[in-house]
């Protein structure tokens, strides 16, 4: 470390001090930083992870239960609009056989994610919920299926779902429509966020690092907005171009970028359930490890039936088969372990108040 330390550093002892910087402050910091200030970053948010979580990194057993999709985001490979998608659903037996496994290898969280697929309907998922936790009850459901009503959410949190993951995307509205069809909206998405925290959910928001025509202004935005949120869980990995998708072909985020943004939120948001995404464990071999080295705390292997994982192709080279499926728990313990922390098979809950 230099004797005297650079404007970003100061700006990186600022978030650490639990203030906010101006926007221009913020913009600097995520343009002009150097690599010695990425390393000071990292280091003040294992820092503050450590001070909260210990050396304990959460895993949670992901269920990739339906791939159908009203909506038609430009990014996503489960987009309506993708004729070349083999489309899938899994039956209510397939589901509990996921978390039954998943229970026997040791996951007490379960993420039920898909597409807004509407023959999933508010009743028929509170049955999956209720049956899920009347045989798990130890466990936490974590819910991430899209925009929704009010009261189907209110329904799922009271059949026992405890979190829900909807990222906002992009807080920037002008961004949103570039990255999204005009039938959706940013409002209506923050909308959803607003009321899943209010209904009591653990709540996730989160965005895409790299997605395209993204600005520095556009992440400040999201930083902002995240602030404003207090979320209990924030989802950021890096944008990766699917090849059917209309964003066929665009760069892809960068482990440099996502890596760095893991290290500001966690400073932001110290609390913070922060996922090491598997697209950084797609763009890099190592990438969901410097993840954690980064400031995040938690991952999510994959416990969907080997049949369907290709299938729930968001982006190009996913990876589905290896080490990062929950089949392989030794696995992931082991290079979890490598980075000098251990993971811990519990609900994981937050711990403590975003405040
Ligand atoms: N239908 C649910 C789940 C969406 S998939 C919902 O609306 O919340 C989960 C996340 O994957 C999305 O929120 C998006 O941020 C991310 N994702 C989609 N396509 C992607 C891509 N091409 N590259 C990286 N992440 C992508």
């Amino acid at each position: 470390m230099p004797e005297v330390k650079t404007g970003c550093m100061l700006t990186i002892d600022r978030l650490y001090a639990g203030q906010m910087p101006e926007r221009e402050e913020l913009k600097k910091l995520l343009t002009c930083h150097t690599d010695e200030d990425a390393e000071y970053l990292f280091r003040l948010a294992r820092q503050v992870r450590e001070r909260i979580y210990g050396k304990d990194v959460y895993v949670r057993g992901l269920v990739e239960f339906t791939n159908y999709c009203r909506n038609n985001c430009y990014y996503c490979g489960i987009r309506r609009g993708n004729g070349n998608a083999c489309r899938y659903r899994l039956s209510d037996e397939e589901i509990y056989n996921c978390c039954d496994e998943g229970y026997r290898t040791g996951f007490r969280t379960f993420v039920l994610q898909g597409g807004e697929d509407v023959y999933f309907t508010r009743e028929r998922l509170c049955i999956i919920i209720e049956n899920i936790k009347k045989k798990h009850p130890d466990c936490a459901i974590t819910l991430s299926v899209g925009e929704r009503d009010y009261k189907d959410y209110l329904a799922w949190y009271e059949s026992g779902a405890d979190r829900y993951l909807l990222r906002h995307e992009t807080a920037a509205g002008w961004h949103y429509n570039k990255l999204h069809p005009a039938e959706m909206s940013l409002a209506h998405r923050k909308e959803c966020l607003f009321m899943l925290k209010e209904i009591g959910y653990q709540t996730g928001a989160g965005f895409m690092a790299g997605s395209p025509f993204q600005t520095p202004e556009c992440i400040v935005e999201d930083l902002y907005f995240l602030r404003s949120l207090r979320p209990h869980m924030v989802g950021t990995g890096p944008f990766i171009s699917q090849k059917d998708t209309p964003f066929a072909g665009k760069d892809n985020g960068t482990l440099e970028q996502t890596l760095f943004l893991l290290g500001v939120i966690r400073l932001m948001l110290p609390y913070v359930l922060l996922p090491a995404t598997t697209a950084l464990g797609t763009i890099a071999p190592d990438g969901r490890e410097r993840g954690l080295l980064a400031g995040a705390n938690v991952v999510m292997p994959n416990l969907s039936p080997v049949s369907v994982r290709d299938k729930y192709s968001l982006y190009d080279n996913k990876i589905y088969t290896g080490e990062e499926s929950a089949q392989c728990v030794e696995c992931l313990q082991r290079r979890i372990e490598q980075t000098g922390y251990r993971m811990v098979m519990g609900r994981g809950d937050v711990l403590g108040y975003l405040s």
